[in-house]
């Protein structure tokens, strides 16, 4: 039994610091998917460090010696797999159950090599003196850590790829890590090519410890780096929204599912990229403006369009951010409260707050034009009565029947408006005192002749207007007074007539 030299007990120092290490570290692998590789590594790497330190102790017992040099590389191994699966998780990438298997082939493999080493050497080449253990790495040994550092360096490329593609503000924690597996990997490669002869200087474990403890910190307080990625691929996954990120030459380079449903190509081979698709008709030649507006797709949905440009952190173009939503259903709606909120709801015709808004606008369009505008207004007569004797559905179906003959009687241009109640309205622009008169009559005559059907006999309506014609100067409600002043004057004269205003002078 010897004294452990210096090296020697800071390897065994290493190897009871990452047990403690691993022990603590995989408490926390329900709360943070990094922390089980981590424990792995850590383990390994006690493993590696025992063995090595213990050698030069063990030293004078032939079986204690050949069984330390063995021991090393599961716990090698151990420290490449669980690098390479630290580093991609710690890269957004959740590996999945059947990845992990393979990382276990390596350590299989290993384990089988290393118990059959002995019958053909192929592993180490182990010489013994009398008690002195001379050992050579033999080709199976260099395909393991061959293998190790391809491993390693997947996971630093993995991370680089990570780093490049994160937020500015996470990207340290990516340099962080990829430095912290530079350090071991860099150190074991001087170990093993520098000082291959130098059995003792061998402190690749307690780099690792190194890697371990600013893994550690990463771990703790740079785990936010992880969810971020992971979460901005998945919301872009899930949203409803299309989005589609263009380069600076207009070339589509990403495009979540979303946008390859609402912006398919017809023949449904995913998203339409081509020059002229419809969408890229908001893509003006500037790409650096911000746009918005609709459009309507080739499957009839209506989109609304936001076109953000993108600049990189000095502020150089990056390209464009296309988010197409589909306010299809939206759409509908609005036109149909519009609709709604300009009709009547029993007739279908123009509402007072609809005529109101026409009668100003002819207003203006006459006293501009010098071209004349009349109005005629329609009231039921008796109409209390048919409410009365019939009920209120009969009423109903009687104000549907005028409506519907106002409706008729309505030219392009014209309006027919429900003023409420059993009052109607024409108003008709470009039409004089004698023809709106004539007009009026007309209208009179055909509902005279309408019968609405009821439980009895049918009913039968009459109709007194009044027919009122802008004058110079008069105003919307001069108007409609002046028509209104007619049709009392038709009531008055025996109802189931025309009257017109008399003209003002002025
Ligand atoms: P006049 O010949 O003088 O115009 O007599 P009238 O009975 O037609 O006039 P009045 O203003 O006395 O009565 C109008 C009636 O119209 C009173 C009201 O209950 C009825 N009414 C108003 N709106 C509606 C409706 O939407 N449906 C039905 N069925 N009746 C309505
Ligand atoms: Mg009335
Ligand atoms: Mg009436």
């Amino acid at each position: 039994m010897c004294v452990p030299t210096l090296v020697e007990a800071v390897s065994l120092l290493a190897a009871v610091v990452a047990t403690a290490t691993g022990v603590l570290v995989v408490r926390r692998r329900r709360t943070s998917p990094l922390a089980l590789p981590l424990a792995v590594m850590m383990f390994g790497a006690s493993l590696w460090a025992t063995a090595r330190a213990l050698l030069h102790v063990a030293e004078g017992s032939v079986p204690a010696t050949v069984t330390l040099h063995y021991l090393v590389f599961p716990g090698a191994a151990a420290v490449a797999g669980a690098t390479f699966w630290y580093l991609a998780v710690l890269s957004g990438r959740r590996l999945p159950r059947r990845a992990r298997a393979l990382l276990l082939v390596h350590p299989a493999l290993l384990v089988v090599a290393l118990v059959l080493d002995p019958v053909h050497a192929w592993f180490l080449r182990v010489a013994v003196e009398g008690v002195r253990v001379e050992v050579d790495a033999g080709p199976l040994y260099w395909a393991h850590t061959a293998y190790s550092y391809a491993l390693i360096g997947a996971g630093i490329v993995l991370a680089l790829g990570a780093m490049v593609r994160a937020v500015p503000g996470h990207r340290r924690v990516f340099g962080v890590a990829v430095l912290a597996a530079t350090i071991p990997t860099v150190g074991n490669v001087l170990t093993n090519v520098v000082a291959a002869r130098t059995e003792n200087v061998h402190l690749t474990p307690v780099f690792f410890l190194v890697s371990a403890a600013i893994w550690w910190w990463v771990e703790r307080f740079g785990g936010h780096s992880t969810v971020v990625p992971v979460a901005t691929r998945q919301v872009l996954e899930v949203i409803n929204d299309a989005v589609v990120v263009l380069d600076p030459r207009g070339r589509v380079l990403d495009a979540n599912p979303a946008a390859t449903a609402l912006l398919g190509a017809p023949d449904g081979s995913g998203l339409d990229v081509g020059a002229d698709a419809p969408w890229r008709a908001y893509l003006d030649d500037d790409p650096t403006r911000r746009d918005r507006g609709t459009l309507t797709a080739a499957t009839g949905a209506v989109l609304d369009v936001r076109v953000t440009p993108m600049t990189d952190p000095v502020g150089r173009a990056a390209g464009t951010v296309v988010v197409l939503r589909d306010v299809t259903e939206l759409e509908r709606l609005r036109a149909e409260l519009v609709e709604q909120a300009t009709r009547d709801g029993l007739t279908g015709l123009h509402n007072r707050r609809a005529l109101a808004q026409r009668l100003s606008d002819a207003v203006d369009e006459a006293t501009a034009s010098g071209r004349p505008l009349s109005m005629v207004l329609l009231d039921v007569d008796h109409f209390k009565a048919v409410n009365d004797t019939h009920g209120h559905a009969v009423g109903d179906a009687v104000l549907v029947a005028v409506g519907r003959e106002l409706a008729a009687s309505a030219a392009r241009g014209e309006t027919a408006a429900r003023l409420g109640g059993e009052e109607f309205v024409l108003l008709l622009p470009g039409v004089g005192a004698p023809e709106a008169t004539r007009r009026a009559d007309e209208v009179r005559a055909r509902c005279a002749g309408l019968t609405v059907p009821t439980d009895g006999a049918p009913v039968r309506l009459t109709l007194s207007a009044g027919v009122a014609t802008l004058a110079p100067g008069e105003s919307a409600d001069d108007v409609l007074r002046a028509a209104d002043d007619a049709m009392y004057a038709a009531k008055a004269a025996g109802r189931d007539q025309v009257r017109a205003a008399e003209p003002t002078t002025t």
